[in-house]
């Protein structure tokens, strides 16, 4: 991050802008709205600018620039048109440590003056960091659109309630959650719709009742990530992760989805392996248990979807014994994330009308799963968790009568842009993934199903894949590579 995003008190304070012209003027524009002392140089000057400095509504010196101009200046703007001139200001404010920009030109500017869409005091500012003016643009006009006119009286309105809240309660999530409840029900929607008197009698009701409450309880939320795709996140998760006051996550979880949660939520990670977090499942049990009982909003935030090989259920038992109040946000689990994006539809009319999870860990107790039904054809069969023990899988499938070219594949860091897939056969798989280097998470997906991907990779597709194939062959063609000719294709690394 090369531009650290902060808003600038301006107030009473200097600026310098240097240069006559319209865009000067469309500077002063905006500065003006900032309270700040205004000083502009220049020789000549375009109507409007005259105007305002006719007004007194800034000083302007009519002159050229001369490096005296910049003393007291907390901020220098600079717009001639000589692009010579404009760095050589640019230098000056820098020798005196004043922050500059430099009307396009980001290579002599210290700062640079984002998109912004404005809803005074909701301000959001929007930089690409100089990569993409357009796209800031276009980002700006998408948020103008989601946001309501009446954002900035909103904020207002709040703002007012706020001592009226600090007055009735002294519990802080209290005043929050009655803040939340303001914001995200049927008050906040009044307002946004105009009508602030009934918007405040709402507010009103409510605020009687926070005071008369005892103070909030804490809940937990038991949220799926998903399989690793932010976008995979559903809408209630997201309002989850924003609400959290405590958020507890498995090393699974990606950093895109973290950096949605609310910013002063606490993060701890409870991954249960590597990483440099290892918690017991008892010892993650125990800090569910204790934040909640210290009146949090707990999420408990795992990946995929946590009733799916996550043990979500363990810990739900424990809160129930504890007598604390929890919900749950389903995810997608790394099968269906993964199938989606590798084109394995994991059942389909002709292939496979069964499909089923199964743990490729070793049970402790020696209970193993029904190799029969898996290796059946007409059904497929996913496994979590299998990479370590691919060849005992695969050994497992083949003894039940799995015949060797039936269609197989490794998925690893399904969803994400590093997602890699190896499509093959039973009997051809082991020796294709062992020298892949396929990096963790891996998802083995077995059936006759695997096969569909020849046409249908659409995500990542590598080279060897229908979608790469089909673009070679010429619009509409495709190359299928199944069903497998005899001899067996080589195995598809992508
Ligand atoms: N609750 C999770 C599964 C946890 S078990 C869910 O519903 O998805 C962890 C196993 O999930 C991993 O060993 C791997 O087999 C699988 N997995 C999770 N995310 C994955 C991903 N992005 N790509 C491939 N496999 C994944």
């Amino acid at each position: 991050m090369i531009y650290f995003p902060a808003f600038f008190n301006l107030q009473g304070l200097k600026v310098l802008i240097v240069g006559g012209g319209e865009v000067a003027f469309r500077k002063v524009a905006l500065l003006e709205r900032t309270g700040a002392a205004l000083s502009l140089v220049a020789p000549q000057l375009v109507p409007e600018l005259a105007a305002l400095g006719a007004a007194g509504r800034l000083e302007i010196l009519a002159r050229e620039f001369i490096p005296s101009d910049l003393e007291g200046a907390r901020l220098v703007i600079v717009a001639t048109s000589e692009r010579a001139i404009n760095r050589w200001i640019a230098r000056l404010s820098e020798e005196r440590g004043i922050p500059v920009n430099v009307v396009d030109d980001r290579e002599a500017s210290r700062f640079i003056v984002p998109a912004i869409v404005d809803r005074d005091p909701v301000l959001v500012a929007i930089s690409t960091g100089g990569a993409s003016p357009v796209l800031a643009r276009r980002l700006r006009e998408r948020l103008e659109a989601a946001l309501p006119q009446r954002l900035g009286d909103f904020a207002l309105w709040l703002r007012h309630l706020r001592d009226a809240s600090l007055a009735r309660s002294s519990d802080s999530p209290q005043r929050r959650r009655f803040f939340e409840t303001l914001v995200d029900g049927p008050a906040g929607r009044r307002f946004i719709d105009g009508d602030a008197e009934g918007a405040t009698r709402l507010a009103q009701t409510l605020l009687a009742e926070t005071g008369a409450t005892a103070p909030a309880a804490g809940t937990v939320t038991l949220v799926g990530a998903g399989p690793g795709d932010p976008e995979l996140l559903t809408l209630k998760a997201l309002r989850a992760l924003q609400d959290a006051d405590v958020i507890l996550y498995d090393r699974l979880v990606a950093d895109a989805i973290l950096d949605m949660a609310r910013r002063d939520a606490t993060r701890i990670c409870v991954g249960k392996a590597a990483g440099g977090c290892g918690t017991t499942q008892q010892e993650i049990n125990a800090l569910l248990v204790r934040h909640a009982t210290l009146g949090k909003r707990v999420v408990r935030l795992k990946g995929g979807d946590p009733f799916i090989f996550g043990r979500g259920g363990e810990e739900l038992e424990a809160l129930a014994q504890a007598g604390i109040e929890f919900s749950v946000v389903p995810g997608i689990t790394a099968a269906s994330g993964c199938a989606a994006y590798a084109g394995i539809p994991l059942t389909h009319r002709n292939h496979a009308h069964s499909v089923t999870f199964v743990t490729g860990h070793a049970d402790r107790r020696g209970m193993e799963p029904d190799w029969r039904a898996l290796a059946a054809r007409g059904s497929t069969a996913v496994f979590y968790m299998g990479l370590a023990r691919l060849d005992y899988l695969i050994g497992k499938l083949r003894e039940y009568g799995a015949a060797a070219d039936l269609p197989a594949a490794l998925i690893g860091q399904g969803t994400q842009p590093s997602q890699r897939v190896i499509a093959a056969t039973l009997g051809t798989l082991g020796a294709a993934a062992a020298g892949a280097g396929l990096e963790s998470p891996t998802l083995l997906i077995v059936g006759e199903v695997v096969a569909l991907r020849a046409t249908l990779a659409w995500f990542n597709p590598g080279p060897g894949t229908a979608a790469l194939a089909g673009l070679a062959a010429g619009a509409g063609g495709h190359v299928s590579e199944w069903p497998p000719q005899s001899p067996s294709p080589p195995p598809t690394a992508d």
